[in-house]
């Protein structure tokens, strides 16, 4: 084992089959991974059930996925890079950049990949707390030095599902060196989008959230001309299959039916936070699942009953995180936490 490095293990969400038999329950409603309720287009699907190269590889190159999120997103294709979901990203990020003591800086609560990879990875953690508001603080500048070599900022962030304020997050990528690297994985959520770019900025997306590719394994970043031929030389060769790409190009062909699942899930999750504000204390959310406070021990009744959420726990916080799902999912997960309150 390398001797620097500390190995901890990611926590993913329960699965729906692994309670139905742990618990012997009929009915099983999983709200605990920010996956997209409604599945997939049904143009990616024809896709998948029509591929037949499964026994070559891929071309690396994936020009035809890139010169769709071009599309999509407005980056120039050149400066897109493709990888086995933002965690492969995240990934070959911090194989690029750091060495051992370097300072990575972590705003907390969020998303635990990021510790993990940090760990692995030999950098030290410089852990920022978030304040009442979950915001990245105004203080953040104080944590910078000539050690800073990567600066996480989710956007919206995972568990606490709020944005940052642009005007701090455009300050704080033009007073260091520091790559930021910017986490949209909900961004089709959000009403607010941050749009910014700099020779210091990574910004990353995700095919999992708003498409429903989850299980395809598909991310992709913007970076900076500079960085893009040592992320290619760090990248494993092939990140993301063929079938991959083009079930995730099927999807960005029907960007309708992503739009009106975001739509649908944007209702839900203000019905769901009326709910919630009559039972616990739910904090407003700009992605598809919502963060609340409620007692201990809450999530692990709610799975005796059948509905998986997420105890925020393991991402450094006291409180619940629960995804939005469709309307008779939610309804289930209302009707259970009434009996438990
Ligand atoms: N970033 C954040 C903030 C997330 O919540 C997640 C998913 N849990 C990811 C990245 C990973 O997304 P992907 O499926 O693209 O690897």
């Amino acid at each position: 084992m390398r001797k620097c490095a500390k190995f901890e293990e990611y926590i993913p969400g329960k699965s729906v089959e692994e309670i139905r038999e742990r618990l012997g329950l009929e009915k099983v409603v999983k709200l605990a991974s920010n996956e997209n309720p409604y599945g997939t287009s049904p143009k990616a699907i024809e896709v998948l059930k029509s591929f037949e190269d499964l026994h070559r590889y891929p071309n690396p190159e994936y020009r035809a996925l890139r010169e769709k999120l071009s599309e999509y997103t407005g980056w120039e294709t050149e400066r897109i890079v493709v990888g086995a979901g933002i965690d492969g990203i995240l990934e070959t990020v911090f194989k690029i950049l750091i060495d051992e003591g370097d300072e990575v800086l972590i705003p907390i609560p969020t998303f635990q990949y990021y510790r993990i990879l940090a760990r692995l990875h030999c950098a030290r953690e410089i852990l920022v707390s978030r304040g009442e508001d979950f915001k990245i603080p105004e203080n953040i500048f104080e944590f910078l030095n000539e050690k800073t070599k990567l600066i996480i900022v989710p956007f919206p962030n995972n568990p606490t599902g709020n944005v940052e304020k642009k005007r701090l997050i455009e300050e704080l990528v033009n007073s260091t060196r520091a790559i930021v690297f910017i986490d949209e994985a909900y961004i089709e959520f959000s009403d607010e989008k941050l749009e910014i770019d700099s020779d210091n900025l990574i910004v990353a997306r995700t095919m999992s959230k708003a498409f429903g590719l989850a299980n395809l394994r598909v991310g992709y970043a913007r970076l900076p001309r500079w960085l893009l031929k040592f992320y290619r030389s760090a990248s494993t060769p092939f990140p993301v299959s063929t079938l991959a790409e083009r079930c995730s190009i099927a999807a960005l062909e029907d960007l309708e039916w992503m739009k009106s699942c975001v739509e649908k899930i944007k209702k839900e999750r203000e019905r769901l936070f009326n709910e919630l504000k009559k039972l616990v204390n739910p904090f407003p959310s700009q992605a598809n699942f919502i963060f609340f406070k409620a007692r201990k021990g809450l999530a692990e009744d709610l799975l005796m009953r059948g509905v998986i959420i997420r105890d925020c726990q393991s991402f450094g916080v006291e409180g619940y995180r629960v995804t939005v799902g469709k309307p008779d999912e939610n309804d289930f997960f209302l009707e259970k936490l009434r009996e438990l309150t």
